[in-house]
């Protein structure tokens, strides 16, 4: 397979340009006019995404029928050696792509590395765990043998959004490889490079051509054009909960599977007995991951009366401390965020808050100057009729709202329709039980921010969505069981 570009492949060191930016179809490399890619933290443009035509889809689609005849027959040894290699070739690239996933998603360096390391760590699990994808033999009378196998499922089509360019795909493209499927991934056109780097990977690995194809171009036109498509026998996306309906709405039409990771506005209960200076500082740390623009964000901080002005005291120290600027500045904790969409959203949402009596504590408006740049912002007293409260900020907002017990609590985190991630800070084993039975949440951590690893399950109920990525669950979701019912003669 050829590289990304004559300039710069995957495997350049940490300096130059960003690089240009490339579609993968069939093995081959494609260019294609397209769009500019801007940086955040400056509003230049830094490069082009190309827009792929339909003819590029449908060659895609084609591939990918190839890619998956040849790959399903792939042994899961194999699979796991083509992939655990690739991973290898990731992490040796790390510095490299941290810095395009910095440059066109603004986040600071320190965290486009995490990023693409967690990226890394979720392909591998996918990879071991192809090895362990069993099926069931089901007891039955004598001559008859039940069994039942787990069969890849087919093309997946998959979407990735901006807010995680690495990690994002690596989900999609582990699960579906290991499970023996083709994929046609069509990434984010505001942070593409991720993606490349990461499909450069699994080319330099050795993974047949067609096994896994990226695209760029105008969402809608892909999606309309994939989902429906009859290669195509699985849609997972990743983004906003409006595009996901619509989404899963065509998926149904055409009688197609779907997992969706769609948005959240998670709930973090700090209970009576928790130590509200812990809480705070991890709440602060979780917060700065990504600037906030995470689905499973700690967003909507519900903290008992008993311990709220410590909280707030210790959130707003810890908050006002917060240095925002650019990614590659080493001393920024948070960078830019992606784009003027949330530079907007962010600023609707604040002045929205104020006006209705919440209290600023530090941040509150963008700041002057080029580039998308909203600083560390904290709102305490916030009313539950606030827009904030209700709207996903996706960015650097934190809503302090004080309550009395804990069922109010949990009626306050239940209310919106989304059930992603939900946060908890109690010493209480009966409160930990009574809020592990009654947050309706797909994902809940208790005294700690951390939603998800490799091995688990993330996935959301109501508006937040349905399937699941990582964990056995989750690739289960990229394949169907088939029963086979054998009677000896
Ligand atoms: P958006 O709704 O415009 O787009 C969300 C994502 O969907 C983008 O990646 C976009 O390219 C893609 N998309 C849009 N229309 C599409 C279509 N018809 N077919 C296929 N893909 C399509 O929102 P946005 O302004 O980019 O992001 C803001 C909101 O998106 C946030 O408030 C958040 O709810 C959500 N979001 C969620 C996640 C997540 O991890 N669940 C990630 C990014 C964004």
């Amino acid at each position: 397979m050829s590289s990304i570009s004559g300039e710069r492949t995957g495997a350049a060191p940490p300096t130059g340009g960003y690089p240009a930016i490339r579609m993968l179809i069939g093995g081959e490399w494609i260019d294609a006019p397209g769009a500019p890619v801007i940086d955040p933290a400056t509003g230049a443009s830094i490069g082009t995404v190309p827009c792929a035509t339909s003819a590029h889809l449908e060659s895609a689609a084609a591939a990918a029928a190839r890619g998956f005849a040849i790959w399903r027959r792939v042994a899961p040894a194999e699979r796991a050696r083509i992939m655990l290699r690739a991973v290898q070739l990731v992490r040796e690239r790390v510095d490299a792509i941290a810095r395009d996933i910095t440059l066109e998603q603004g986040k600071p360096l320190a965290q486009s590395r995490a990023e693409v390391l967690r990226g890394c760590d979720l392909i591998e699990w996918d990879a071991t765990e192809a090895r362990r994808l069993y099926g069931r033999v089901i007891p039955a009378e004598p001559g008859m043998r039940h069994t039942v196998l787990r069969e890849p499922v087919g093309v997946v089509a998959a979407f990735t959004p901006w807010n995680f360019p690495m990690s994002s795909p690596a989900r999609k493209i582990g699960g579906a490889l290991a499970a023996g499927c083709a994929i046609i991934l069509k990434a984010s056109e505001e942070t593409p490079a991720g993606a490349m780097h990461l499909a450069q990977a699994f080319c330099d690995a050795g993974l047949p051509a067609g096994a896994l194809n990226l695209v760029f171009g105008d969402p809608a036109a892909i999606s309309g054009f994939l989902i429906p498509h009859p290669v195509v026998s699985l849609v997972t996306f990743t983004g906003s909960t409006a595009v996901g309906k619509q989404l899963a709405g065509l998926a149904g039409t055409h009688m197609k599977p779907v997992i969706m990771e769609l948005g959240g506005h998670a709930p973090v209960i700090v209970c009576d007995d928790a130590d509200a200076q812990v809480a705070a500082a991890a709440g602060v740390k979780a917060k700065l991951n990504n600037g906030g623009q995470v689905c499973v964000a700690p967003t909507r901080f519900i903290v008992h009366k008993a311990v709220y002005d410590d909280f707030v005291q210790a959130y707003m120290h810890i908050g006002r401390a917060v240095r925002q600027g650019s990614g590659l500045d080493p001393d920024s904790d948070i960078g830019p965020v992606a784009n003027s969409r949330r530079l907007q959203g962010l600023q609707r949402l604040t002045e929205d808050a104020l006006r209705r009596g919440a209290r600023l504590l530090c941040g509150g408006a963008p700041t002057p100057g080029p580039g998308f740049h909203f600083p560390f912002t904290v709102l305490a007293d916030v009313p539950t009729d606030a827009l904030a409260m209700r709207e996903e900020p996706f960015g650097p907002l934190s809503l302090i709202t004080r309550v009395d017990g804990l069922d109010d609590a949990i009626a306050l985190a239940n209310s919106l329709p989304y059930g992603l991630a939900g946060y908890a800070f109690t010493g209480s084993a009966r409160n930990a039980r009574v809020l592990s039975d009654e947050l309706e949440v797909g994902n809940l951590a208790i005294n700690h921010f951390v939603s998800a690893v490799s091995e688990t399950p993330f996935g959301g109920v109501k508006d937040s969505g349905y399937g699941r990525e990582g964990g056995t669950e989750g690739l289960e979701c990229y394949t169907h069981a088939k029963s086979i019912s054998h009677l000896t003669v």
